[in-house]
């Protein structure tokens, strides 16, 4: 080897090597990144779809003039949404529908398009202009985050309703319905009558102990009574139900079950204040029934509160 064919040898080996330098060094912060953000698409019906991550479970209704899409999971969750939607319909998201004011359902609003409708229940719609910590959110020094507020009000409810509201006819036909109290003060029930599914997200969250959010007017002693209603109606109206959080849906006899259980809870807690025990006392005891499954946190918390609303 001559002497200039080493050199040039060498130089080539250093570039390589400084290449891999700025390799490593790019893959440096990367490596100390979250995983990339993936919402995955299942079809539950023809024009039906199921989207988990990144949050409470979302819904897209495909109608003849755009997408309906139900809740839009946490902060910076709202484009890969957006991108799951785009795999499966080449149609535009024209309306939002959040179920209730939790950050996990609601902070992608903000990035959809801002012409787009969003519909809530009036009390959500006042809870989003707040964004207080569900009661069972660990303790925070720091201030909550207020998306809505930091984004100049966009991505908040421009259509409200009370108790009932339909939207769109046919095929294409969405039921809001608002049955009281449960989870939060305003719980949005989505019905989609013609593929007899109710999207009822957090107030139903599968066999979970549910979070009763004193902080947004959510109810214990009542919880069940409101879910009751909402089971009235879906006896011989709905086949399926889609829960805020579970991957897999879940059918009418399991609503039943879960307010079996949410009622033997909740008269468990009362019993125990009845009796002159502690809130903590009370938690730290208490057990799920077999196929239940409770956190502790919530537990504690949702006792607090039905203690403070027992007489
Ligand atoms: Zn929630």
């Amino acid at each position: 080897m001559t002497p200039t064919k080493r050199g040039i040898v060498l130089g080539a080996l250093l570039a390589i090597g400084g290449v891999a330098l700025t390799v490593a060094a790019l893959q440096q912060p990367l490596a100390g990144q979250e995983a990339p953000r993936v919402v995955e698409a299942e079809q539950l019906k023809d024009n039906l779809f199921l989207l988990t991550g990144g949050g409470g479970n979302s819904s897209a209704f495909v109608t003849e003039g755009g997408v309906v899409v139900v809740d839009t999971k946490n902060p910076g969750w709202g484009q890969p949404l957006l991108d799951a939607i785009g795999s499966v319909t080449d149609k535009p998201v024209t309306m939002i529908i959040n179920t209730h004011t939790h950050g996990d359902h609601v902070s992608g609003n903000v990035e959809f398009a801002e012409n787009i409708e969003i519909v809530a229940h009036e009390n959500t719609r006042t809870n989003m202009q707040e964004m207080r910590p569900n009661s069972s959110a660990a303790p925070s020094t720091t201030p909550p985050l207020n998306i809505f507020r930091d984004n100049g009000g966009r991505g908040m409810p421009t259509q409200t309703f009370t108790d009932r509201m339909t939207i769109g006819s046919g095929r294409d036909q969405i039921d809001l319905h608002y049955f009281g109290r449960s989870h939060t003060n305003g719980d949005a029930m989505v019905v989609f009558p013609a593929h007899r599914v109710m999207h009822i997200a957090d107030a139903f969250p599968a066999m979970d102990m549910p979070i009763m959010d004193a902080n947004n007017g959510g109810t214990g002693v009542g919880y069940a009574d409101t879910l009751e209603k909402a089971s009235a109606f879906v006896d011989g109206n709905i086949d399926t139900l889609i829960s805020g959080h579970s991957a897999t849906t879940t059918t009418p006899a399991d609503l039943k079950r879960f307010i079996q259980f949410v009622r033997g809870y909740v008269s468990d807690a009362q019993a125990a204040k009845r009796d002159g025990k502690t809130v903590d006392a009370f938690a730290d005891a208490w057990m799920p029934p077999a196929g239940f499954t409770a956190r502790q946190a919530r537990v504690r918390s949702n006792a607090r509160l039905i203690f403070d609303e027992t007489r």
